[in-house]
């Protein structure tokens, strides 16, 4: 029982290809094959003595002669090309091919074709990446070869094209590159935060996820050619997230906006300036406390569709409530709501990020590093999160560092890390950071302002006073006075000589 498995020693005729078919049944003088030649282009066929064999049919039909055995042969003889084309029409002589199949050897005919047509514009995009140049032109090369295939590789095509132009742009240098966040090291393992990308970014109570936060919305909206930046306090009240935006676009020490004499003259010059730069910069805040998420995607769909929103920050997950909480436990209320903040990139295209409370589980650790296994109890933020970063800082936990009245020996009241726990299409690792408390900032190491002098040695309340303006005093500018009197802050003579 072989079935239909070839047996050794049985003479086999190789089936013959397509082309060899159709050309057999024009060489018996089958009007519908020669039609269906006709049909097709010189380019359809990758062997030489095959395109001799179609040009020599193509010609004698120009001059009415009907295409068969003799005449094919005749005509390949007068034009010189009938040794190269012998061995073949002498197979064809042998060939056995069906009359009803003749659509059928076109369409093969014609998808091969394609493809190998598809293979070249594609090697030339390879090349064109390789060199570095011409990519957009090979890619519209290969998009066009696709578009005209006869199989369905329409679909590919436009991927193809976005893709191939993708890669182009970033030769360039050019193109969307994602949300940066201003820490380099940060932005080249993630590649910046992409368009559709859900962000997490967890930590245990005042270790800064506000402050991070902020800080992306900071450098996000102060680029040269912006996109808005929304943002979702839901704890912090918007005066208080202004100050600390002013602090951080100032450099001035945030706890002295709210002491009285505190501010120096220089001071108030640097926080205004800071002001009427931020007044320009597109920064929309929302702090409406304890909103429903369905609430939450409503106001940011509104606002995408009213002002170029390119991020989106909330601030923070776990105070989102869940819209429909009946019957569902907390677990099942967070994964409803990280899914629908993951939907709301996807929808919007542009990275949402959302800020996120660890509960004290890690606390009982010996390293109290955050680890994806921290999220796990937060339902499915884990899996719906294209980035996960955990943020860091050993002072926390230092005894000497949370001792006020001693100067911290191992000097690691700055040490902070942004532990990637999750990158999608990307390497994990950790990003080690300085934080700076008093103007709210997390800043790559070794890019703070100038070694700041330590007031009253605690680690993380530091006057900056001392390397802040004092006597290096900035003036304020006019339109800064201006804009003072219009908001009715006094900027009087005691105020300016209060160093
Ligand atoms: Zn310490």
């Amino acid at each position: 029982m072989a079935g239909n498995v070839a047996q050794p020693g049985v003479d086999v005729k190789p089936t013959p290809t397509p082309t060899q078919a159709l050309f057999s049944l024009v060489r018996h003088g089958d009007t519908n094959a020669v039609k269906a030649v006709a049909g097709l282009n010189q380019k359809d066929f990758s062997i030489n003595k095959e395109r001799l064999i179609y040009n020599a049919i193509k010609s004698l039909q120009a001059r009415d002669v009907m295409p068969d055995a003799i005449t094919i042969k005749h005509e390949l003889d007068e034009t010189g090309n009938l040794s190269e084309c012998q061995h073949y029409l002498a197979d064809l002589a042998t060939t056995t091919a069906d009359p009803g199949a003749i659509q059928g050897y076109t369409v093969c005919i014609q998808e091969a074709a394609a493809k190998r047509r598809q293979l070249v514009a594609a090697q030339e995009v390879v090349v064109a990446i390789a060199r570095g140049n011409g990519v957009e032109a090979a890619a519209q090369a290969l998009h066009d070869s696709m578009q005209a295939a006869v199989t369905n590789g329409k679909s590919i095509g436009s991927i193809l094209k976005k893709f191939t132009k993708f890669i182009d742009l970033r030769q360039k240098g050019l193109g969307p590159q994602g949300v940066k966040t201003g820490i380099p090291e940060l932005d080249d393992i993630t590649n910046g935060f992409q368009p559709e990308h859900f962000i997490v970014i967890a930590a245990r109570p005042s270790v800064g996820k506000t402050v991070i936060g902020l800080n992306i919305a900071h450098y996000t909206a102060m680029q040269p050619t912006p996109s808005g930046v929304l943002i979702f306090s839901l704890e912090m009240p918007e005066v208080e997230l202004t100050g600390r935006l002013i602090s951080a676009e100032s450099q001035v020490y945030g706890g002295k906006f709210g002491r009285v004499g505190a501010m120096t003259r220089a001071d108030w010059a640097e926080v205004m300036n800071a002001a009427n730069r931020l007044h320009q910069a597109p920064i929309f805040i929302d702090d409406t406390p304890a909103l429903e998420i369905d609430e939450l995607v409503a106001r940011a769909r509104r606002m995408k569709s009213e002002h170029d929103i390119g991020l989106i920050v909330i601030d923070y997950l776990q105070l989102i409530r869940c819209s429909s909480p009946r019957g569902r436990d907390r677990q099942g209320e967070i994964a409803e709501i990280s899914r629908s903040l993951k939907t709301l990139a996807k929808e919007l295209k542009i990275p949402v990020i959302a800020l996120s409370q660890l509960n004290r589980d890690l606390e009982k650790r010996a390293d109290k590093r955050p680890m994806m296994s921290d999220l796990r109890e937060s339902g499915a933020i884990e899996q719906d999160a294209d980035i996960v970063l955990f943020l860091y800082r050993e002072a926390l936990y230092c005894e000497e560092c949370k001792n006020p009245l001693i100067a911290c020996t191992k000097g690691h009241e700055r040490d902070a890390e942004i532990i990637i726990g999750k990158n999608r299409g990307g390497p994990l690792g950790v990003v080690p950071v300085e934080f700076y408390g008093e103007t709210q900032q997390f800043l790559p190491v070794n890019n703070g302002p100038a070694a700041p002098v330590k007031q009253n040695n605690r680690c993380n309340a530091i006057d900056i006073n001392s390397h802040q303006g004092g006597q290096n005093t900035t003036p304020v500018r006019p339109e800064v006075a201006q804009m003072a009197a219009e908001l009715g802050i006094q900027v009087n003579d005691n105020e300016f000589n209060s160093l």
